[in-house]
């Protein structure tokens, strides 16, 4: 029964090799951007400089959430839990996982999670 997650293992390594490769060179394009201001002090120039860095930095924040994920998907293969929504407890679609084999959440979980994140939170 090993190999009917030996593809999905053998993919998620792939993406694990490939986000780590995108990672590394990310932050050597942030580095060098950060090391090597224009020297300029035009507010256009700097604005610019400060946006492709934001830009860098948010793209470097979601290749670290997909390791994250990969690495836990990974993690659930060898805890024979892959596949098994983290918040219901029901497996997840099939066609999800094809989608996004490292989906910890079932679609209708994963709506609800978005949903929350999208009401604007009232405290006090
Ligand atoms: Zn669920």
């Amino acid at each position: 029964m090993a190999s009917k997650f030996e593809s999905v293992r053998r993919q998620l390594l792939r993406m694990k090799k490939e986000t780590e490769k995108s990672l590394k060179s990310l932050r050597k394009q942030l580095a060098s951007a950060s090391d090597n201001p224009r020297h300029s002090n035009h507010m256009a120039d700097m604005a610019q400089d400060y946006s492709e860095q934001e830009t860098l930095r948010n793209l470097i924040t979601c290749h670290e959430n997909t390791l994250t994920l990969i690495l836990l998907a990974l993690n659930r293969l060898n805890t024979h839990r892959y596949g098994i929504c983290d918040k219901c407890g029901r497996e997840i679609d099939d066609e999800r996982l094809r989608v996004l084999p490292y989906a910890l959440l079932c679609l209708k979980c994963q709506e609800n999670v978005e949903e929350a994140n999208r009401r604007p939170r009232r405290k006090r």
